[in-house]
């Protein structure tokens, strides 16, 4: 045969060196290079690049892919280069150590005093990073959306928790999905009222595929009133934070021309736990929706006669109860009704005489509850989560608060966006090459990469 004879590429080892913050520098071992697109290593040397930093020119040395079956040929013509910190091995390093550490500070809410001390380096420095991938997250996908795509999710939990800012009270309020186990839905806030709420439900609803058809909550008075404001049909599940938490209240809305139809459903909070037949009670309330004319204030005109302002009462037998009705008021009020239930089967059979509304209301129960008692079973955890994060230093606003949780929730929703945000970002600039004592020996020994 003729022809040039077949080049054979020795494998290529080199130093990483660390430069601690101090400007000290030292070898920590030697790693193998690997074509950053396709692992190879098959590759050769391709000259220097320039580098400036601190001002000072540097030349680094380039590597070129040898591998002819290279994914980098597919799209272009010339082999992948890369240069030490861009290979395979490296980044892949550097990407286990920034995942660790991201768990850290973002999932597990480690203090950040103790963050520094685990990875040896500053505490600024850890706020510093910190800030790089919030900013390599957002740049990569927008922060402001909780997911990339929307979900499957049909009933969502409302919950909120409360944090501490300066003395100074702030709500946290989630939605969290049933079926993608996701917050679909936050808001940080001074207050808790109806707008807030909402603003909660309508991300949470935009972030769905179909739109929402339940919603499980407390009994907080503003969820209550968001819920029967929205206008469109729906269940409310509500699970009172009341001793001894036995009884809860399923809300049902519908409409019909001007009128809200509500359905009050009251069972205790063990209907769907196990299999057998149950009471339940029903309230059925029909509210106009038609927006009532004011009346004129005042006298009418053309009338002489004063209003009988100060005319004494009589007295009616007993004060009349004010304020709102007692939630529970249909477990007293209520029509008693029987269901039979299954939660293995997810069936509900109810006795005649039940609307089809009831039905729906204890379907849509018995679909998130089936096995359990009615209770917040979803954001407790992410509740602790919450105060773990808020621990972490920095500004002391509302809107600095909201970034944080967004930024914290999107990564626990969507945990490969980190995935993409480390291969892009973590090498370019000087703060990561600076901190390079992330890699420690052991674990490049461990991974038979070191000599
Ligand atoms: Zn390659």
């Amino acid at each position: 045969m003729l022809g040039r004879k077949k080049k054979i590429y020795e494998p290529i080892w080199r130093f990483i060196e660390v430069q601690t913050e101090h400007g000290t520098r030292f070898s920590i071992g030697k790693i193998q290079l690997q074509c950053p697109t396709c692992g190879s290593s098959l590759v050769g040397g391709y000259g220097t690049h320039k580098r400036t930093r601190n001002e000072k020119i540097t030349r680094v040395e380039n590597f070129q892919c040898k591998n002819k079956d290279c994914v980098h040929l597919k799209a272009y013509k010339i082999p992948r280069q890369f240069v030490l910190t861009t290979s395979y091995q490296f980044q892949a390093l550097i990407a286990v150590k920034l995942q660790n550490f991201y768990e850290d500070l973002m999932i597990e809410g480690t203090r950040q005093n103790a963050l520094a001390k685990k990875y040896g380096i500053s505490e600024a420095q850890v706020s510093a990073l910190r800030f790089e991938l919030e900013k390599a997250i957002d740049a990569l996908h927008r922060l402001d959306a909780l997911v990339v795509k929307r979900q499957p999710d049909s009933a969502i939990a409302i919950d909120e928790t409360f944090l501490k800012i300066e003395g100074v009270s702030i709500y946290v309020i989630l939605a969290t999905g049933y079926q993608s186990r996701k917050t679909i839905g936050v808001k940080v806030s001074k207050t808790r009222s109806e707008g807030d709420i909402r603003a909660v439900f309508d991300e949470a609803e935009k972030n769905t595929v179909n739109g929402i058809d339940t919603v499980t909550s407390d009994a907080l008075n503003a969820t209550q009133s968001t819920v029967k404001n929205l206008g469109k049909e729906i269940t409310h599940i509500i699970h009172p934070h009341k001793r001894p938490y036995d009884k809860a209240v399923i809300k049902h809305y519908r409409y019909e021309e001007n009128e809200r139809i509500t359905t009050v459903v009251g069972v205790p909070t063990d209907f769907c736990k196990t299999r057998g037949k149950r009471l339940f009670r029903v309230l059925e309330t029909r509210t106009n929706l038609t927006p009532k004319i004011k009346k004129k204030r005042g006298r009418p005109i053309g009338s002489t006669k004063k209003s009988k302002k100060n005319k004494p009462k009589k007295s009616q037998g007993p004060k009349k109860k004010r304020g709102r009705k007692g939630l529970f008021s249909v477990f007293t009020k209520g029509k008693i009704h029987y269901a039979t239930i299954d939660p293995y089967r997810k069936t509900v059979k109810i006795t005649k005489g039940s609307s089809s509304t009831v039905a729906a209301a204890l379907n849509a129960t018995l679909f998130i509850y089936a096995l359990m008692s009615i209770q917040n079973n979803l954001a407790e955890n992410i509740n602790s989560f919450i105060r773990v994060v808020m621990r972490l230093t920095g500004p002391k606003t509302v809107e600095f608060a909201e970034r944080r949780v967004r930024a914290t929730l999107k990564i626990r929703n969507c945990p490969e966006l980190l995935q993409n945000v480390k291969i892009s970002r973590t090498m370019r600039g000087e703060f990561l090459l600076n901190n390079l004592k992330f890699i420690d020996c052991a674990e490049l020994k461990e991974m038979g990469v070191i000599m």
